[in-house]
């Protein structure tokens, strides 16, 4: 499903250049479920970005569904349809009520909306589909976001730090939702992750350090 091998990403900082990955490789098999973990500024954030195609590697061979993509389209074509990611803040488009936001995103995806009302109702937010993103609380705006996230009817979902935005009480109520609905779907997913009950419903856990991805026991 992902094949990454030796990938390799630095920035630059002024005349300094900064590793972030050094030859870090992955395997995600399909419908597994694996969480990321690592301290603020460890370089998760540039791992989904690679993975998702946002930015490329300076070395190294990424392989998602079998091949690397071809160009920035065939990347933006991925992301459109097979490729979620679930930012902390949710990215739902201030303009749109719920309903628009995911009628819209399952639109970009070619996809039907029909199955929108059963998955707001699934996320206990049916109620709010007619509202804007900034009437929402928090924990609203999140399962909005997820469910904008699982209309596009990915393959694979990359979330950074999906309880970042969240209380402990309202984590606790939607994580559980957000992993049954990876289940539940066959998604194979990377859950950038500091929250231990979220890592602990992964099938695996990886640890970001010195560039690389190391198993956590
Ligand atoms: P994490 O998500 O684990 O907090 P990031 O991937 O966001 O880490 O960042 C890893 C390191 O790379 C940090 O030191 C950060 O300051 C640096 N960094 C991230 N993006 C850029 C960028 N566009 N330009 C320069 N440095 C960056
Ligand atoms: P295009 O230019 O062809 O519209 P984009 O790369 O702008 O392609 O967007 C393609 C898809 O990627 C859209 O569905 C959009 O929602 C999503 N997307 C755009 N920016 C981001 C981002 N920063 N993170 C995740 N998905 C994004």
């Amino acid at each position: 499903m992902i094949e990454a091998r030796n990938l390799c990403k630095s920035y630059r900082n002024g005349r300094e250049t900064v590793a972030v990955l050094h030859n870090l490789s992955l395997e995600l098999e399909p419908g597994e479920t694996v969480a990321v973990t690592g301290p603020s500024g460890c370089g998760k954030s540039t791992l989904l970005n690679l993975l998702n195609g946002l930015s490329r590697p300076d070395a190294g061979v990424l392989e998602v569904f079998g091949s690397t993509p071809a160009d920035d389209d065939a990347w933006a074509a991925l992301r459109r349809s097979r490729i979620a990611t679930l930012f902390q803040d949710g990215n739902l488009i201030p303009t749109l009520t719920v309903a628009r936001n995911l009628a819209f995103r399952a639109g970009l995806a070619g996809r039907s909306a029909d199955g929108a009302a059963a998955l707001l109702e699934a996320l206990d937010i049916a109620a709010v589909a007619e509202r804007y993103p900034d009437q929402l609380s928090g924990g609203q705006r999140q399962r909005a976001a997820l469910a904008c996230a699982f209309a596009i009817e990915p393959r694979l979902m990359l979330a950074d730090e999906p309880t970042g935005s969240l209380d402990e009480a309202t984590a606790s109520r939607v994580m559980p939702l957000f992993v049954e609905a990876v289940r539940q779907r066959g998604l194979t997913a990377l859950i950038v992750t500091h929250n231990p009950e979220l890592a602990g419903r992964c099938d695996r856990v990886l640890r970001l350090h010195e560039g690389g991805l190391v198993p956590c026991p």
